[in-house]
């Protein structure tokens, strides 16, 4: 290793903190030095094949020209201003291109730095409209487990219990509603016992809740499992029907990945309030938004202050606004829908021999999503390294090795991944047992 890269990696364990780490004993990490295509190019002149698009968000891959132009060019008009009591066409012009491609009703953009934050602000527009409306006792939000839906405070109070570890931070973090995660899979039938324990709660506590927190058709982070789009329709009927309102979390669904370009239209159902982030920029800038109605809107501002309580210092960043217009610009000029098909297809073909493996529970694929359940959780410290020997850059959690591989790959690069997620699943099972 390069004298540079060997004190790089030395300072970083010194100083840095990685996403659910120790600084005191943390896993290794791998020096990135650039990323192109679907590449990342390690100092020492390998390259991995990116199966994770940046956590959902490099749907394009990397290095892409429209985007950095776009990014460019707005830099040179200005890099940020502060949106309070400003305003600018990349914002604008972002917030009418959300309006024109979600749901109908969703006429109201809140602009925001993170998915967490888009989360958060989707709590206070509920609470608030409540207010607005002459319901204050409506404060408790209802789920259901398994969920993942950020690490702040309200976003993590939605989230499952047992992952988000609500254990730590009992006393602090609000008590919401949990009802039973969908039981029913993606393309199994569906019947009214999947939703039942969700009407239950409806039931029961339909005064005292503002909204239904919920991932359409696809839990994320809190397990990567796929229900039908049954359940989400009931999802709203019952929100419909006990008069509470529907927020969905497309944080990671969003822009294409489940094979249409919001996993509600798999359902043809509307939200009251929808958050978008990750894919938003297309990997490039950190940028999110929540989307409203205008009932909403007008619940939110009728009550004192008459305004919506949360304004980030760097709302509306004009680069990462004209990120966000060149990425979905490009998606839609693209074949996006063929190619997350393609990938669909070739998942399921090439991941599918995976499920008679020992110590494996279930294999699933869903649009440009393709996960390997196993029965014991990975021993990262043993898979981690074993994927970048074979030249792919996927970063299991738990129990599951899985793939979210950009739009643009080409066939044989995805064939190295779900290779690589062969071979690593049928050495983990060599493991088991030991420790
Ligand atoms: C990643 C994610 C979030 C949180 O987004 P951040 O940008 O990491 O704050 C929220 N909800 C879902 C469904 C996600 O996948």
């Amino acid at each position: 290793m390069p004298r540079d890269v060997a004190s790089l990696l030395a300072l970083d364990r010194a100083h840095v903190w990685h996403p659910y780490a120790s600084a005191i004993e943390p896993l290794p990490v791998v020096p990135v030095e650039s990323a192109r295509g679907v590449r990342l190019r390690l100092p020492d002149g390998r390259e991995l094949v990116d199966g994770m698009s940046s956590w959902w968000a490099a749907i394009h891959g990397y290095g892409v020209p429209e985007i950095h132009d776009a990014i460019r060019s707005q830099l040179d008009r200005m890099a940020h201003v502060m949106f309070g009591g400003l305003t600018h066409e990349p914002a604008v012009a972002l917030a009418a291109r959300l309006v024109d491609l979600t749901p109908a009703p969703l006429t109201r953009v809140f602009l925001c730095d993170s998915g967490s934050v888009s989360v958060e602000v989707a709590i206070k527009m509920v609470l608030q409209y409540w207010q607005g409306r002459g319901e204050p006792g409506r404060r408790k939000l209802l789920t259901v487990r398994g969920g993942y839906h950020g690490d702040t405070f309200g976003a993590m109070s939605v989230s499952d219990p047992v992952n988000g570890m609500h254990t730590l931070f009992r006393g602090v973090l609000p008590e919401q509603l949990f009802a039973e995660a969908p039981a029913c899979r993606f393309d199994e039938p569906w019947d009214e016992r999947h939703a039942a324990d969700l009407a239950r709660l409806l039931e029961e506590h339909s005064r005292e809740i503002a909204a239904i927190v919920f991932e359409p058709i696809v839990q994320g982070a809190g397990g990567m499992r796929f229900h039908s789009p049954d359940y989400l329709r009931r999802v709203r009927e019952l929100s419909h029907e006990h008069g509470v309102l529907l927020v969905l979390d497309e944080i990671a669904t969003g822009f294409g990945r489940t094979g249409r370009l919001f996993a509600c239209e798999h359902a043809g159902v509307a939200p009251d309030v929808l958050c978008l982030g990750k894919a938003l920029t297309g990997g490039t800038m950190t940028l999110a938004a929540t989307l409203t109605t205008e009932d909403v809107a007008r619940g939110v501002s009728a009550a004192p202050p008459f305004a919506l309580m949360h304004g980030p210092t760097f709302m509306g960043n004009p680069l990462a606004c004209a990120a966000a217009l060149a990425s979905i610009d490009l998606l839609l000029s693209s074949p996006w829908q063929d190619r997350v098909q393609r990938i669909e297809q070739q998942l399921r073909s090439e991941l599918s021999p995976i499920r008679a493996l020992p110590g494996v529970r279930d294999v699933r694929v869903l649009g440009a999503i393709g996960v390997v359940e196993l029965e014991d959780p990975v021993d990262m410290r043993r898979v981690q390294p074993a994927f970048v020997e074979r030249g792919v850059w996927l970063r299991p959690f738990g129990r599951l090795v899985y793939t979210m591989p950009p739009f643009v790959i080409e066939p044989g690069d995805l064939s190295r991944i779900t290779l690589a997620m062969h071979e690593v699943v049928r050495e983990h099972a060599g493991h088991r047992g030991e420790t």
